[in-house]
Parts: structure tokens; C-alpha cells; sequence
């Protein structure tokens, strides 16, 4: 044994291997370091012999170990997985033009809070506001880092100390524990809870308004619906209600879509033009989900209430950074025309991608899956299947597609085998396994990404 501690090169020795690297020196020797710990280790375990530690291999093995140790911890993925808006994956991939507006703002001085009329101080919360009146028919709006920071920032601005009733039916958790109860204890409003969580009438939100009463809240059941016997009290009526007894109507939307995808078989999510024209005082949802933009929250509503929160000192802490805030404007422009919108922007674009279009995709990645897979090993075949919009969007609709599943005849190979390797590839991939098949949603995977997976899949096997 003591012989083989002998073959392990010293660290100077190794770092000649990295020449040709651009690796900062100091992080290098830590790297190697660490990974000649890693092999004594495996010396006294009996897990190496003297072929393990010929040169080459040794080589081999830690450039491996020091490229995973040094490679940036924030990877592209590929997301064959079929869920559009995947909260762990990113959500939203931007449009081409949002993110040319992101690398100009990143790499350019600009007018973030410079007033270009009038060469004086300006606001950044004016870049995006006209463009979310319009698309929204609010009168005022306000972009903040995200929704989570949208709902706080609007009860704790007009709430403070108040009651703000909410329905049972709509006391939700949204993945990542955002609570609606925790939220509003931390905005120092009060929760008054009403009716039951299957039916919430009118007389039920009646009866506890009193005088400490500020706002009803309303709150998109985003990631579950209650099915059947069940009832809740329409936006118009709700409205009436709360302005007869002075007290506010607050829509937390979650999603928040401005476009109508009815005409794509998507139902059940309301626009938020809809609901501003119900009479809501304000919405808040996020620009990260079904809206296509960077990760932001959206406060969009009446301009007296709007102005209030523009006055809450907490803004300073939940305010957007130039970066987020052009790549909101150039996905907001996209929208005034609905075909572009739906072409440029990816989340739409892969929410509403025809069956024929997806059928064809999936043809195609099969074929070079085929061509290049050995035959006696796995099997390649397309089936009709179900993406899911995610984000909490859409919980009812299932998104028919087409995925392509790898079948293996081999014991030495299975599907749970196959998505793990994925996961250490580079780019790692995000499937899925379903009786005992891996598949590829060829939803939401771009079509320049065949090639790599290809690669990525001959490689693994
Ligand atoms: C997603 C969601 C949130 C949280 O939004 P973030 O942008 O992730 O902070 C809040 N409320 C509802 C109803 C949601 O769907």
C-alpha cells in the first residue's frame, strides 16, 4: 500500500497539467489538493490499484475533478421534463429581445433614474409603468422583485394594523413556502378568515367587515382547484360589496396573464385586464410565470393606492435592478402585437405550440436518436402524453404532446439509471421516467438541442 501513496504526483506536478488554464492559481491548488486528499483516501480503502493511478489516468480523473470543483455553480439545463414555467429550473426563459435589453443596460450606462427631458434625477418605477397600464387598463403600476414582495409591499402600505379578510378556500401555500397567512403577519395586517374552504358566500365576508376592516384579499388558488360542490363570490360582485362598505379588493393573481388562451384550449385563468375591469382596486402577480419576463412581482391598480405604496420606505428593499427592469420593458413591448408575442416569447411559445408542430418535433429527435442508439440495446419510439404548464398556472389543463421514450432490453440499463447519469452531463438533462421508460418532452426542448442530447446520450451509455 505504502508503495502506492508513492505514485501520487505532487501538487506541482499536477499543476503543470493545468498550463494552458485560465483557473485562478489559488483556487487550483485547492482544487488538487482536495483531490490528492480524495485519493489517499481511497488508497487506505483499497479502492485504487496501480492502474488507477497510472499517469494518465490520474491525469484524466483530475481534470475530471477539477473542472466539476471549478465550473460555475449556475448551469444551463436542458428541460425535457414538458413543465413550461419549472419553478426549479428557472421558470421563464426570456425572449431574444429581453435579453439584448439585458446586456445593453448590463454593459452601458443608462437612464435607470436619469430624466432625459429635463437632465434631471428621474424614477426607475416610470420605465415599465406605461407599458403595464396599457396592456392592463390599470391606471397606475409598480414593479417590485417579485410577487411574494408585491403582496407584502401592498398590505403592509395599506393594511398596517387593519384586518384583511381572506377566504378559506384561498389560504394557500405556493411552492417554496410562500404562506398567505405568514406573508401577512410579517405586512402587520391582521388575517380575517371566512367561509369554508369548499364555499365562501357573500354574507360570509359581510358579516365580519367592522370598522377595523381595510381590504378583502383575493388569492388565486394557483397550483390546486377545489372541484365540485363548491363556490366562491364573482370578482364584480365582490367589488360592489367592498366599496359599498369602504374597505379595499386585493387580487393576488399568482400568474397573471395578459393574453387570453382560450383560443388554445387553456381555460381557467383569468387575464388581468379582466379583473381590473371587475373593479379590483389591485393585482399583484409575478413577470416570471405565464407573462414570459424576468423574475419581478407586478402591482397594477387604482393610481391613489398605487401612489401610497410608492411611498413605503420597504421599497427600497424590494425594488427592481436595471437588469430585471429592461428585460420587463422589452417582453412588456413584445405584447402589443399578440401573434409576435406568441412566437417571440418562450413561455408562450411553448404553452401554445400545436400538437402537428409538437408531433413533427418529436419525429425528429427520434430519428437521430435512432440513427445513432445501438438497436440491440434500446428501443426508440414517440407517444402521445401530457406537459403541464407549471408555475402554478393552469393546474387543471394538461398540455397534450408528444415525447419520445427510451425502452431498455438491457439489464445494465434502466430509465432511474439513465436520469441520473443526466444529471452529470454537460449541460446536465431534467426528464422523466414513467413505466419504466425515460422520456424526452420535446415541448420544451429547443430543437438545436437534439444534437447535444444525442452526444450527451452516447456518452452516458
Ligand atoms: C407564484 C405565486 C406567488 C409568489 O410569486 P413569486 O413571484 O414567486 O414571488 C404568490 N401568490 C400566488 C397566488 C402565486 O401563484
Amino acid at each position: 500500500m505504502s508503495n502506492l501513496y508513492r505514485l501520487l504526483p505532487s501538487v506541482d506536478v499536477c499543476l503543470q497539467y493545468f498550463r494552458d488554464s485560465l483557473y485562478p492559481h489559488a483556487l487550483l491548488c485547492d482544487a488538487i489538493n482536495e483531490f490528492l486528499q480524495e485519493q489517499r483516501k481511497k488508497i487506505k480503502a483499497n479502492q485504487l490499484n496501480e492502474n488507477d493511478l497510472e499517469k494518465q489516468c490520474l491525469e484524466k480523473a483530475l481534470k475530471k475533478y477539477v473542472e466539476k470543483a471549478l465550473s460555475s455553480p449556475l448551469k444551463r439545463v436542458i428541460n425535457a421534463s414538458g413543465v413550461v414555467i419549472h419553478t426549479n429550473l428557472g421558470r421563464s426563459v426570456l425572449a431574444d429581445e429581453a435579453v439584448q435589453a439585458v446586456t445593453m443596460a448590463a454593459s452601458h450606462y443608462c437612464n435607470l433614474e436619469f430624466d432625459l427631458e429635463t437632465g434631471e434625477r428621474g424614477s426607475r418605477h416610470s420605465l415599465v409603468e406605461k407599458d403595464i397600464c396599457k396592456l392592463t387598463g390599470a391606471e397606475a403600476a409598480l414593479v417590485v422583485n417579485n410577487n411574494a414582495a408585491a403582496v407584502y409591499l401592498m398590505l403592509s402600505s395599506l393594511c398596517e394594523g387593519g384586518e384583511v379578510i381572506v377566504s378559506r378556500g384561498e389560504l394557500v401555500e405556493i411552492g417554496g413556502s410562500f404562506r398567505i397567512p405568514e406573508v401577512m403577519k410579517r405586512s402587520g395586517a391582521l388575517l380575517q378568515e371566512v367561509g369554508t374552504t369548499n364555499k365562501t358566500h357573500a354574507k360570509d365576508y359581510l358579516e365580519v367587515i367592522n370598522e377595523n376592516t381595510k381590504a378583502i384579499l383575493k388569492v388565486h388558488t394557483s397550483n390546486y382547484r377545489i372541484i365540485g360542490f363548491h363556490s366562491d363570490v364573482a370578482n364584480v360582485e365582490l367589488a360592489e360589496l367592498a366599496h359599498k362598505n369602504n374597505i379595499l379588493v386585493f387580487f393576488d393573481l399568482g400568474s397573471g396573464s395578459l393574453v387570453n388562451f382560450a383560443e388554445y384550449g387553456l381555460r381557467g385563468e383569468p387575464t388581468v385586464a379582466e379583473i381590473i375591469s371587475s373593479g379590483v382596486d389591485i393585482v399583484t402577480f409575478s413577470g416570471d410565470k405565464v407573462l414570459g419576463g424576468p423574475q419581478a412581482g407586478i402591482i397594477a391598480g387604482k393610481k391613489e393606492y398605487i401612489e401610497k405604496i410608492k411611498k413605503n420606505q420597504m421599497l427600497r428593499a424590494l425594488r427592481c435592478d436595471k437588469l430585471t427592469l429592461s428585460a420587463l420593458s422589452a417582453t412588456l413591448r413584445l405584447y402589443y402585437d399578440l401573434s409576435l408575442a406568441v412566437q417571440k416569447i418562450p413561455t408562450l411559445h411553448a404553452m401554445t405550440i400545436c400538437k402537428n408542430e409538437l408531433k413533427q418535433k418529436a419525429q425528429k429527435l427520434a430519428r437521430i436518436l435512432r440513427l445513432a442508439l445501438p438497436k440491440d440495446s434500446i428501443d426508440v419510439c414517440i407517444q402521445e402524453n401530457n406537459s403541464r404548464v407549471g408555475g402554478g398556472s393552469f393546474p387543471e389543463d394538461d398540455l397534450p404532446t408528444f415525447v419520445v421514450c427510451l425502452k431498455f432490453k438491457q439489464k445494465k440499463l434502466s430509465a432511474q439509471l439513465i436520469k441520473e447519469k443526466f444529471l452529470h452531463t454537460s449541460p446536465p438533462l431534467v426528464g422523466r421516467v414513467e413505466h419504466e421508460c425515460f422520456m424526452f418532452d420535446v415541448r420544451t426542448i429547443r430543437e438545436d438541442e437534439f444534437r447535444i442530447i444525442k452526444e450527451m446520450l452516447l456518452s452516458i451509455i
